[in-house]
C-alpha cells in the first residue's frame, strides 16, 4: 500500500515515516500544502496522513480542494489543533478520522488499518482468500494454517492482489503501490516479486495475464 505523509515537522516526519516503513507501506513525504496538492493529484495513494497547519497552503484547504474534484481517497487528519471547532471544520471538509498531535504511534497504525480496510470495502481486518490469509495487524501470512515467510515487497504484492480477487493489475499498477518517489526501481521488479510468491505459494494462484497483467482468481 502507498501513503502520503503530509508534514512540515522534520521530527514527526522522519519517525512516521521511519515507522511507516516498517510496516509494509511504501510512503511519500512532502512538507508544504503546496507539495501535498501535486503529489495527490500525481500518484494513486491508498491513504494521506494530513498535517492541518502547513507552510504555503493550509491542510484544510488541500482537503477541501481534493474533495471537490471528488477524489475519495481516505483522509486522516493529524495535528495539533486541538479546537472543537478546528476537528469539526477537518471532518466536514471531507476527513474521514482524526487524530491529535501527540499520538500513539500504535494508535495510528491502526487507525490506518481501519481506514484502508474500510475504504476497500471489507469488514474482516483479515485478508483471506483461497486458504491464504493476511494479518496486516500482526503480520502473519498463512496458507491452510501454515506459516510463510514473506518480505516487505511480496506482502506488499500479495496484499494488493488479494484485496481485489478476479482485478488484472498491470506492473505499473503495482509499481506504484510498492515504491515511493525515492526508490529505485528496476524495470522487472515486480516479475521478481511475482517469481518470488509463485515458488512460495504455487503458480495457480497468482496468475499471468498475457500483455494485461497479474491476477488472484476469484475464489
Ligand atoms: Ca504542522
Amino acid at each position: 500500500m502507498r501513503l502520503l505523509l503530509v508534514e512540515d515537522d522534520p521530527m514527526i516526519g522522519e519517525t512516521v515515516l521511519d515507522v511507516l516503513r516498517a510496516e509494509h507501506f511504501a510512503v511519500d513525504w512532502v512538507k508544504d500544502g503546496v507539495m501535498a496538492d501535486t503529489a495527490l493529484r500525481s500518484a494513486p495513494y491508498d491513504l494521506v496522513l494530513l498535517d492541518l497547519g502547513l507552510p504555503q497552503r493550509d491542510g484544510l484547504d488541500v482537503l477541501k480542494a481534493l474533495r471537490q474534484r471528488k477524489d475519495s481517497i481516505p483522509v486522516l487528519v493529524v495535528t495539533a489543533r486541538d479546537a472543537v471547532a478546528d476537528r469539526i471544520a477537518g471532518l466536514d471538509a471531507g476527513a474521514d478520522d482524526y487524530l491529535l498531535k501527540p499520538y500513539d504511534i500504535d494508535e495510528l497504525l491502526a487507525r490506518i488499518r481501519a481506514l484502508t480496510r474500510r475504504s476497500a470495502g471489507r469488514a474482516d481486518p483479515v485478508l483471506e482468500v483461497h486458504g491464504l490469509r493476511l494479518n496486516p495487524a500482526t503480520h502473519e501470512a498463512t496458507r491452510d494454517g501454515r506459516p510463510i515467510t514473506l518480505s516487505n515487497r511480496e506482502w506488499a504484492v500479495l496484499e494488493a492482489l488479494m484485496a481485489r480477487p478476479g482485478v488484472v493489475f498491470s506492473r505499473a499498477q503495482l509499481e506504484e503501490k510498492l515504491y515511493s518517489w525515492k526508490d529505485d526501481v528496476s524495470s522487472n521488479a515486480v516479475e521478481v516479486y511475482i517469481h518470488g510468491l509463485r515458488k512460495k505459494l504455487g503458480a495457480e494462484l497468482i496468475q499471468n495475464v498475457r500483455g494485461l497483467g497479474y491476477v488472484m482468481p476469484r475464489p
